[in-house]
Order: C-alpha cells, then structure tokens, then sequence
C-alpha cells in the first residue's frame, strides 16, 4: 500500500468513526431519503439553501464505512457552494470514484473528496459512495419521494 494510500484510508476510518455534520439540521428547508439496497445504506440529507447557496448541510444515517465517510466528507466540502458549483463536484466526484478521471481534469477542486478514489478499485462500493450525493440532488430538487442509488 502506497503512503497516499495509507493516508486516504486514515481520512476514510476518521470520518467514519467521527462523521462531521452529523445529525438533523434544526432550520432546514431542504431535505431527501436516500437508501442502497446493495449494502443496507440509509442517509438522510438536510440542507438549508438560500439564493441557490449551501448555507448549511447535515445528514443522518446508517451504513458502511465508505458511505458514512462519503456523506461526512461531502457535507464538508458543500457548505457555502453554490447549487452549480455542487452540480460540477458531483460530477467530478462520480468521474472519480468510477475511475474516468483524467490527470488534469477535477482532480483540484475535489480536494479531500479524493480520499474516496480507492472505491473505484471496488465497482459494487461505487453505490456506497455516491448515495449520499444521489439524495442531495433529490434534496436540491426538492423531491419528496425516498431515493434509490439505483
Ligand atoms: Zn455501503
């Protein structure tokens, strides 16, 4: 195992023992479900957004390491981004952890979310670590129906 790696691995466990943002966001005027029936994840996103900015971000849940530190970590990196912003992310961020990322491209603005880039070494974990961002577009969405990473 490479330091990088060793070094991602630290981020992932941290996170997951101590996810950040953790827990119902009082003042919230956003909120989406989400549930992965391959592993048994469940997330809950609350976000308060006003004029298309991510004020605040929280989440509930249970699940997997790789999901809990995925929802933690982009809890993290959302707040204070716009909608747009959160758009191009997960865009990068699915790129990511599918391994389509090139070199140059996104690799800089995803920032500690490239702790999760060993999930694309695992294609059945990729589903772990996008659920959370999968509900947040929901939430963004305003959707009310639960959401599946399917
Ligand atoms: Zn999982």
């Amino acid at each position: 195992m490479s330091h990088l790696d060793e070094l991602y691995q630290q981020i992932i466990l941290d996170h997951n023992k101590a996810p950040r943002n953790f827990g119902e966001l009082a003042d919230a005027n956003r909120k989406a479900e989400g549930y992965n029936p391959l592993c048994g994840d469940r997330v809950t996103v609350y976000l308060k957004v006003e004029d298309g900015t991510i004020r605040d971000i929280g989440f509930q849940g249970s699940g997997c390491a790789i999901s809990t530190a995925s929802a933690s970590l982009m809890t993290e990196v959302l707040k204070g981004k716009t909608e747009v912003e959160t758009k191009a992310l997960f865009e990068a961020f699915r790129s990511l952890v599918m391994g389509k990322t090139t070199e140059s491209e996104s690799t800089e603005k995803l920032g500690k979310l490239l702790a999760l880039q060993g999930v694309s070494e695992f294609p059945v974990r990729v589903k772990c670590a996008t659920l959370v961002w999968h509900t947040l577009q929901a939430a963004l969405r305003e959707q009310q129906l639960p959401v599946s990473s399917e």
